[in-house]
């Protein structure tokens, strides 16, 4: 049996397990224990690695004797039946007092089933979300862990230790117990499909209006990420913007498929909210956006379909690519509104003392949606704990008026060329919902009394009503 000597281990050593190992192993003071199911991957990560002096094993029983007492391990395996798979194995080998960490992508109700039966064993189960992708695996990802407080005061030193810094602090907070980390994980991914269906639209409406090329377009992104936009995502859109296809010469973005995919937590994040009654509309129009490209046989037969008839050009360039930022900060702001809601209705239903700030906080870096105006949430909340909307904080407020007359003309001028902006101009339909007087809905409240009898409230009584119609019988 091999002698204990890891202060941490890893299990599954596909791409994000083994960069995550490897940063670990980076960090002053830690020995990593590394473990996967198929032992060549293992064998290859060592041999690989050298210098990370990890402690393999092809056991389980030898990957927890290997851990030092209470043992921690990181399972970064295929969510799903792959994750319960280790956590079964990890159960028979691991005692009282360990601390099992779930970094993977899981569905947060699964974390909630398996935080739970993994307690009644005494073992420490931690759900954590890790964004950044493999870069931040191995250079630091912004961690969002789930679990007991207990567990938290184990693993916050070791989490903070490899997570990503932003203006000093790591890159991740005790989020709430059992499930809270992975849920703010999912609406992380969430919120990261609005923000990157608003960049596509942004692009789309100006090469479209303007006529410039992508290699043009990159250098207006790379402006804008100068500025109140500033973020990781329209960074890289001036980068993929810019790549030439090395085998035609072309604009890269021109020669791959227009058929985006998606691996599923931006729909899980759109289920959940309809279950708890949220709208999030950027974000699900973001996921129908990729469900709309990828059925080609439906966009064949609907090609010959009508639309406006002459060809569209903006009278002004320089004019429109600046009323379309405008529209892209307004309605990414609507973006993370609606997440932040989701987030507020979840930490309720579930009864999480989720701090809002602190969320914006760990996600300044290491993350995909890192953006500057995280800190801008921050303070919002740090202002207001009980903000009811972060688009009615005095900032975010000032921001959406500025840009507003700019969001309508852009909204405008893409309904009338025939160019889809689904996240534009949803995001538009979402605020001026909210901010109305007086919505129809006092109509729909009328058709469901009449069909249903499903009674309606007064504006000027207490109580329910029911209105015999005339259609009543
Ligand atoms: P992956 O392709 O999702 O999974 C491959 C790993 O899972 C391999 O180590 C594989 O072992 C193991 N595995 C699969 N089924 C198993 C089972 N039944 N029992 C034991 N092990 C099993 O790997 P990944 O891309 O590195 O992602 C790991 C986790 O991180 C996933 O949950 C993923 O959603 C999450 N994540 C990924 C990213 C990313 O950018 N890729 C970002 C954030 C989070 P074998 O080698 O034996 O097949």
């Amino acid at each position: 049996m091999a002698q204990a000597q890891a202060n941490i281990g890893v299990i599954g050593m596909a791409v994000m397990g083994s960069n995550l190992a490897r940063n670990l192993a980076s960090r002053e003071g830690n020995t990593v224990a590394i473990y996967n199911r198929s032992a060549e991957k293992t064998r290859a990560v060592v041999s690989e690695f050298p210098e990370a002096g990890f402690v393999a094993s092809e056991s389980i029983e030898e990957f927890a004797a290997s851990l030092v007492k209470p043992r921690t391990a990181i399972i970064m395996v295929k969510a799903g039946a792959g994750t319960d798979a280790v956590i079964n194995q990890l159960t028979t080998v691991f005692e009282p007092g360990d601390i099992i960490v779930d970094g993977g992508n899981a569905l947060f109700t699964d974390t909630i089933r398996r935080e739970k039966a993994v307690r009644e064993t005494g073992i420490n189960f931690v759900g954590a979300g890790i964004s950044g992708g493999e870069e931040g695996a191995l250079k630091g990802p912004s961690i969002m862990p789930g679990g007991s407080a207990e567990a938290w005061e184990t693993l916050g030193p070791i989490l903070k230790s490899i997570a990503a810094v932003a203006e000093g602090e790591p890159c991740v907070t005790h989020v709430g117990t059992d499930g809270a980390g992975h849920f703010v994980k999912m609406i992380h991914n969430g919120i990261e499909y609005a923000d990157m269906q608003l960049i596509a639209e942004a692009y789309d409406l100006i090469r479209r209006g303007t006529g410039k090329s992508p290699a043009e377009i990159a250098d207006i992104f790379t402006e804008w990420n100068k500025g109140e936009l500033e973020s990781y995502l329209i960074e890289i859109t001036a980068e993929v913007l810019r790549q030439v296809d090395a085998k035609t010469g072309q604009p890269l973005v021109d020669v791959i498929v227009d058929q985006a995919g998606a691996k599923g937590t931006g729909a899980w994040t759109v289920q959940t909210a309809l279950d708890l009654g949220i709208p999030v509309s950027g974000i699900a129009e973001a996921v129908f956006a990729r469900s709309l490209s990828s059925k080609p046989a439906q966009r064949a037969a609907a090609s010959s379909l009508p639309g406006p008839s002459s060809e569209w050009t903006v009278d002004d360039a320089d004019a429109f690519v600046e009323d379309v930022r405008q529209a892209l900060y307004a309605s990414k702001i609507i973006a993370y509104s609606q997440g932040f809601d989701e987030i507020v209705a979840g930490a309720e239903e579930y009864n999480w003392d989720i701090k809002k700030g602190d969320i914006a906080k760990i996600w300044r870096g290491g993350c995909i949606i890192r953006a500057q105006f995280l800190n801008r949430i921050t303070e919002a909340y740090d202002e207001n704990p009980g903000l009811v909307a972060l688009v009615t904080a005095p900032y975010f407020t000032d921001a959406v008026s500025q840009a507003q007359d700019a969001w309508r003309r852009v909204v405008v001028a893409a309904a009338q060329a025939g160019i889809p902006s689904p996240a534009f101009s949803s995001s538009l339909s979402y605020y001026d919902g909210l901010r109305a007087d007086r919505l129809p809905a006092a109509l729909v409240q009328g058709q469901r009394d009449f069909f249903g009898a499903h009674t309606y409230r007064r504006v000027d009584a207490e109580g329910t009503f029911h209105t015999l119609w005339s259609g009543d019988r």
